[in-house]
Order: C-alpha cells, then sequence, then structure tokens
C-alpha cells in the first residue's frame, strides 16, 4: 500500500520530484503517444529489439477495438504504460495536477475497454495470439504486465480513491488466480519474469483480501520446483515461434527456477528477475511471519551485497542475460548495471528494514540511489542511461560489440523501455523510503 505521509523538503530531492511532474511525466506520456520528436535506441547491438516507436498507448486502443493495426514493440510494451501511470499516482500525491489527473482517468478508461471480460488485460496476446495465451511463460511476460498494472492500481486507488483502476486489478487478479495455483485443472507455474509476486502482496496489503496473499505464495513456493518446467510447458503453445528472439538458450538460473527458492545460495541470473522476486520473497516473510523465507532473503542479501554488487550499488555483470555471474566476477568496463536492477535492489532493501530495522539495509538503498539511480536521468528528464558503467572508452562502445550497452551519452528513449518510468516511479514515491516504522517507533 502507498501510505506516505511526509513531504519531502530538501532542495536536492524537490528539483527531482518536480523535474518528474514538470517535465519528464509529459515527456513520457508524448513518447507513449508517439508525439515526441526523439531518435529511440536499442539499449545494445541486436537485430530484434523493436526500435521505431514505442506504440504502447495504439497498442491499448487496438486491443481496445477503438483502432485498427497491429501490436508493436515489447511483449511486455503495456508495462511502459502502467510504470508511467504509477509514477502519475505518486506525483499527485505530491502535488494536485488536474490535467495531469484528467490524462491518467482517460488511460484507465481506455484499460477498462482493453480488458477482456474474463479480466485478461495484455495488448500482445489479446491482439496478435489470443490461443497463445498463458503457453509461453518463460517469454510472455503475461504475469509480469499483470503486476505492474496491479502496483500502478493500488497506488492510483491509495491516492486517488479512483475505484474503476482498484476494480480492474481486482478483476485482473481474480482472473489469475483462476488459471493459477495448485488446485487441479489450474496451470502449476509461475510467470518467467517475477513481478505479480510482490504486486499481488501491494493488492492484499490494500484489499486485506487473502486470496491475493495465498496466490502470491504460491507462486513463490512453486518456483524451481521443477527446473524443467518452461520447457515442458512450451509445448502447449501451438506455435514455436518465440514471443521474444534470443532467449532460448537461456538456463533455469535465468529465470531463478533452477531450484525452490528457500534452497538458493547465491543471486542467479537476470539482476531485475532477482531483485523482484526477493522484494516478493521479503514482503512475503513479513506478512506470514515466514522465518524461513525470511532466512532464505538474508542469504540472498548477503551474497548480492557482499560479493556480487559494485561499489556503486550497482549490479548485474553481464551484458549476456543482463545478469549476475559469480563472486568477486565485478568487470568496470563491461559491466551492466540496469538502472532497473539498482531500483530493484532498493525495493528488496526497503523490505527487508520492515522486517528488520538495520541500518545495512538503509546504508545500501543510499549508495544504490545516489549512484546507479539518479545518475540513470539527465538533469532535463528527457535522456536515461539503461547501463551505468563504471568505466567507458568511447572508441570501444562503438567497434567493440562487446561493449554496445556502454553508452557514452543517454539517450532519450529505448526499445525496452524498462528504465525510463521506472525512475519516475521511485524518485515520485520517495517519500515512501524515507523512514521505516516498527512497532511504535519511527525509524529515519
Ligand atoms: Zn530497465
Amino acid at each position: 500500500m502507498f501510505e506516505n505521509k511526509i513531504k519531502i523538503t530538501a532542495p536536492f530531492w524537490q528539483q527531482y520530484i518536480n523535474l518528474i511532474r514538470e517535465e519528464m511525466l509529459p515527456f513520457q506520456w508524448s513518447v507513449l503517444n508517439d508525439e515526441a520528436d526523439i531518435k529511440i535506441e536499442k539499449e545494445r547491438d541486436a537485430d530484434h529489439i523493436p526500435a521505431e516507436k514505442s506504440h504502447a498507448i495504439e497498442n491499448f486502443k487496438i486491443a481496445a477495438g477503438i483502432s485498427k493495426g497491429k501490436h508493436y514493440g515489447m511483449v511486455f510494451q503495456d508495462s511502459d504504460v502502467y510504470k508511467w501511470l504509477e509514477a502519475v499516482a505518486y506525483a499527485l500525491h505530491q502535488h494536485q495536477d488536474n490535467a495531469l489527473q484528467k490524462i491518467a482517468d482517460g488511460v484507465i478508461d481506455l484499460l477498462a475497454k482493453a480488458q477482456q471480460s474474463d479480466g485478461y488485460l495484455n495488448t500482445y496476446f489479446t491482439i496478435e495470439a489470443p490461443e497463445r495465451r498463458y503457453k509461453r511463460l518463460y517469454q510472455s511476460h503475461e504475469l509480469y504486465c499483470a503486476g505492474h498494472f496491479i502496483e500502478a492500481a493500488v497506488g492510483y486507488y491509495s491516492v486517488t480513491k479512483n475505484q474503476k483502476i482498484l476494480d480492474i486489478a481486482c478483476k485482473l487478479a481474480d482472473h489469475i488466480d483462476d488459471v493459477f495455483g495448485s488446485e487441479d485443472g489450474k496451470i502449476h507455474g509461475y510467470d518467467g519474469h517475477e513481478e505479480i509476486e510482490l504486486a499481488l502482496l501491494r493488492l492484499f496489503e490494500l484489499t486485506k483480501n487473502d486470496k491475493y496473499k495465498k496466490l502470491a505464495n504460491f507462486f513463490l513456493y512453486e518456483r524451481g520446483k521443477n527446473p524443467n518446467f518452461f520447457k515442458e510447458q512450451q509445448k502447449t503453445d501451438p506455435s514455436t515461434k518465440p514471443v521474444i528472439e534470443g532467449m532460448e538458450s537461456f538456463k533455469p538460473e535465468y529465470y531463478q527456477n533452477h531450484k525452490p527458492i528457500l534452497e538458493q545460495e547465491t543471486a542467479e541470473g537476470h539482476a531485475v528477475r532477482v531483485m523482484y522476486m526477493c522484494t516478493g520473497m521479503a514482503m512475503l516473510a513479513r506478512l506470514n511471519n515466514d522465518e524461513k523465507m525470511f532466512e532464505a532473503c538474508k542469504r540472498l542479501w548477503k551474497n548480492i551485497v557482499t560479493k556480487r554488487m559494485y561499489i556503486t550499488g550497482g549490479i548485474g555483470s553481464t551484458v549476456i542475460g543482463e545478469a549476475f555471474t559469480a563472486d568477486y566476477d565485478l568487470p568496470n568496463d563491461t559491466m551492466y548495471c540496469e538502472t532497473c536492477a539498482s531500483i530493484g535492489l532498493i525495493f528488496f532493501a526497503n523490505n527487508m528494514l520492515k522486517l528488520d530495522v538495520d541500518s545495512q539495509y538503509a546504508d545500501i538503498m543510499e549508495k544504490a540511489l545516489y549512484n546507479t539511480v539518479i545518475d540513470g536521468m539527465a538533469l532535463d528528464g528527457k535522456h536515461f542511461f539503461y547501463v551505468n558503467p563504471l568505466e567507458v572508452v568511447p572508441q570501444l562502445s562503438h567497434k567493440d560489440p562487446g561493449k554496445s550497452h556502454v553508452k557514452t551519452v543517454r539517450p532519450a528513449w529505448f526499445g525496452c523501455a524498462c528504465c525510463p518510468p521506472n525512475l519516475a516511479r521511485l524518485l515520485s514515491s520517495l517519500d515512501e523510503y524515507m523512514y521505516t516504522v516498527k512497532d511504535d517507533v519511527i525509524y529515519s
């Protein structure tokens, strides 16, 4: 739940908070509507990254039957809109802005139209491949996108009391609960990209509906029980065509389903996925008083911050899979250190603080915030880093194919635009991270 009761007045942070409301959110809205005169760049040299336009709002219009055409963009393009909407919620909490709220309310009306009668909400599969729904979970990002929408709904409802967005979210979560779970006839599986777990727990905290907490518990405990799950599940897909090129060869470690999460000793695979998983784990540990889960969180936390994190708070040592590699493997010139991964580390740290008021969590949060989060945006609010380098040799960024991801100048937008709206939602909700309440004490 979003429940901050303070306002940040420090000039340093005020400048960021104002920048997001005044520049970044309007800019991102124009990008999502393909109205910005910008060059969208691929985050690295790869043929499969769609970088002609965003098309994210248009995808929803097509799915809603308002417009005609094909889906464009990454299969998870919807999440760009959801993260933007969540950022708008927090910006409105900072400062009432009727024009901005009107735009956001319009987006919610559009989402309601794009939602299918059974609650399903995803533009790619609705427009292009309804027969492939939930058939290729390791690539589809369907529950990942659902999670980002639910987070936006929790944030927006908390600030504006817009019932429509909460109704869409509950209908979507109820639908997912109908399809996934341990009962016979349901899919005994989970998404290739964690996010739904933490989102369902946020929805539980808001609605107090136990069903959402139970479903998050199922997703977390099911993960890794069968490391071949994704391979086996793919056989149900009527098409052999990947929905994301280049992911076919990734091993279970990439998706953190190589073993049950309670048995995972080290952070493996895609760094953002690990962080969203750990955030969900820490939330569940708190909400269920789950000691074993808390121990697993502490184990992964220790491995990350003592052996697999850069001095900047950046995580992810390789561009291949945007992933962790091995203890103490922290090259400065080929690192990944994605902005989203550091944002995820802050989510994880914040939830660890709620379990255990220990300053180490706040220290890491601050380290990442100052070094690999705010450096992810330029001070015009309109240019962003996807990866946050520690060492750059400009000629090599252009000539060494192993360093095409190490940019020397922040692009305006990316083919895979996960980071810019993630920055917007974190920085506009920064007051959530300034203090921790435990029993009758406030820690700041
Ligand atoms: Zn990102």
